[in-house]
Formats: structure tokens, sequence, C-alpha cells
């Protein structure tokens, strides 16, 4: 079985008059577009990760998330197509009795056994350090390992080959959940260009420790071309201020493209108001844009998993031989 994904993905310029009275150039990457049901950075993250679970000869993926994660749901996605279980480790032991939101459902539709911890005993077990099951390959929450910067360094490496002369007018910026991806993006970047992370959560100034410790892991060094920005989380994780929605709305209806709003509008947001702010002129910015909307629940399944794809393109994925 396959987990392909269409790489590389399109590099899409932004047409607007705001950012050109800026002096801004902005261009989408569309990770977005990279799978179907293993969207964005989650399936650049996974796929180093896979080929090591397929490779080591594991029956199971485990992981950690949140009852909305975008992880776990890529995590079922991804175990189910390549035949493996999959085990999902949820926050809240009081959810264990509801009725499954739309994201656990999908999750358990794609075969994932869930398993609901009380809150307090969660945060200690989410990084996976702690688990130890046989035949598991573990995951901890949001995915970012060492092998998923490596993933999300191959982002960088195609916008190199994409945009040839990428240096030192070049700045890429994606949001920033546990900083997996924009430590990948930074360290795939030639020199001279800079990555720039959106913060999504509030910030305790933890985060910049973990994207250095992630690059040390991955790579041994840190490649001190990135910094995060603090001030477009808009109230914390999941908040979408109205102003916020207003925004993005007014994006999608203007470019065609649909904006993710939890993680890529708030990036998106940032880029607007560094470049109306003076920050970023002269620059050339690449949005990554790191994932799809969260489907509307209301509506019915479009496609099965794994049917889609775009057979003009060239191919690459994770395969089980
Ligand atoms: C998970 C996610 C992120 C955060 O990526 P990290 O590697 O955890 O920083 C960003 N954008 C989208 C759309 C996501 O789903």
């Amino acid at each position: 079985m396959l987990v392909p994904a269409d790489l590389p993905t399109p590099l899409t310029v932004v047409d607007d008059p705001e950012l050109a009275a800026a002096g801004v150039e902005l261009r989408l990457k569309r990770d977005d577009l990279a799978h179907p049901t293993v969207p964005g950075n989650k399936w650049r993250k996974l796929a180093p990760n896979l080929e090591r679970a397929v490779a080591d000869g594991c029956r199971a993926l485990l992981t950690y998330g949140g009852a909305y994660s975008t992880h776990v749901r890529a995590v079922a996605a991804a175990a189910r197509a390549l035949g493996l279980e999959s085990v999902g480790v949820i926050r809240g032991a009081e959810l264990a009795g509801m009725p499954r939101n739309w994201s656990l459902a999908r999750a358990e539709r794609d075969g994932m056994a869930l398993e609901f911890v009380e809150r307090s005993v969660y945060r200690e077990i989410a990084s996976g350090r702690q688990e130890r099951r046989a035949g598991h390959f573990v995951l901890p929450e949001g995915g970012s390992n060492a092998a998923a910067v490596r993933g999300a360094a191959v982002v960088a490496e195609e916008l190199a080959a994409q945009l040839p002369d990428l240096g030192a007018r070049d700045v890429v910026c994606c949001a920033v959940g546990t900083g997996g991806t924009v430590a990948g993006i930074a360290a795939g970047l030639p020199s001279g260009a800079q990555a720039l992370g959106v913060a999504v959560l509030r910030g305790e100034g933890y985060l910049e420790r973990e994207v250095a410790t992630l690059q040390l892991a991955a790579y041994g060094r840190e490649s001190g071309n990135w910094r995060l920005a603090h001030d477009w989380h808009g109230g914390g994780y999941g908040r979408v201020p109205e102003e916020l929605e207003r925004f993005a709305a007014r994006f999608e209806s203007r470019h065609g493209v649909p904006v993710e709003r939890r993680y890529v509008a708030k990036a998106l947001s940032a880029v607007y108001g560094l470049a109306r702010a003076g920050e970023l002129t002269d620059r050339r910015v690449t949005l990554v844009v790191t994932g799809v909307p969260d489907p509307d629940p209301e509506a019915a399944p479009a496609a099965p998993p794994f049917a889609g794809g775009r057979p003009e393109r060239g191919r690459s994925g994770v395969s089980r031989s």
C-alpha cells in the first residue's frame, strides 16, 4: 500500500495591490494540496517516520493528541493506508463515555483505537518517551521528532528548486504549533534565506528552545536563520477573533485559496501585518500553506480515503514492500 503525495507542491504568486504597495512579493507553497487525507505538514512530518516504522517491522502506530487533533487523524489515515494498526491516546478521560466528535469519529473510522486519559496524566506522557509497547511505533504529540524535522526540510529543498535564486531577499513563513515544521524549513533553506515562524499559541518563550532542540536532534546543530513572531496568535490556540475570520474569508474570496483558520490564517495575517508595518519591504515572502480547513462536520464525506490523486504529476511516497 502507498501513502503517495503530489510532490513538489505548487508554488503560486499572490497578486495583491496592498502587498505591492508595501514592497512585498508573496507566494504560496501549496502543501495543502500534497495529500487528500494526510494534509500539509502532517504528511511531511509523518513520511520519514512511516518509513522507519515499516522498516522496523512495527505493526502499529501510536500517538497522542487533543480531541480535535489533525495529527491524530493524519496518523490514523496513514496507518490505515499502510495496513498498520493505530492507537490514539486522547487528552480528557471524560470524553470516553461521550459521543465522538467528528475528528475522533474520523480517526475511529480509519481503524484507530482510542484511549482516553486524565488531563493531569496526559501532559506527562504525550512526549511518548515513557511509552513501551511491543510492535508499536511511537510518535509524540503533534508528531515533531528528529525525523519529522528532516521531512519538513524537504519543503525548503523543493522551494529552492522552484525559486533557483532563493537567498537573502527571501523569507519563508509558516505557522508554529510544536515547532517541528519551522525547524525543518529553516534547516533546509539555502544560506541567506530566513524562516519566520508564527506562533499560534500564546507564547511563554519556550517555543524557541523547542525549535532549537529539534534542530539539534535532527542535525546536531542549529541553523540560526529563523525567528518566531509571537504577536499573531489571536488570543491563543484555537481562538479565531472576528477580525481574523473576516481577513481569512476575504483572502479566500479574493485569491481562491482555502485558508485553514487555527494556523494558516494567523501566519497569513502576520505577513500582512508585518508588511503594513514596513518590516518586509523589498522581501520576497513564501507562505507555506501547511494544512486544509476542517471539514464541515455536517457535510457528507467527499470521497473515500486515497481515492483521489492527480496522476499527471510525479508521485512520491512511502511504500510497504
Ligand atoms: C499541525 C499544524 C501546524 C503546526 O506544525 P508544527 O510542526 O507542530 O509547528 C501548522 N499548520 C497546520 C495547518 C497544522 O495542522
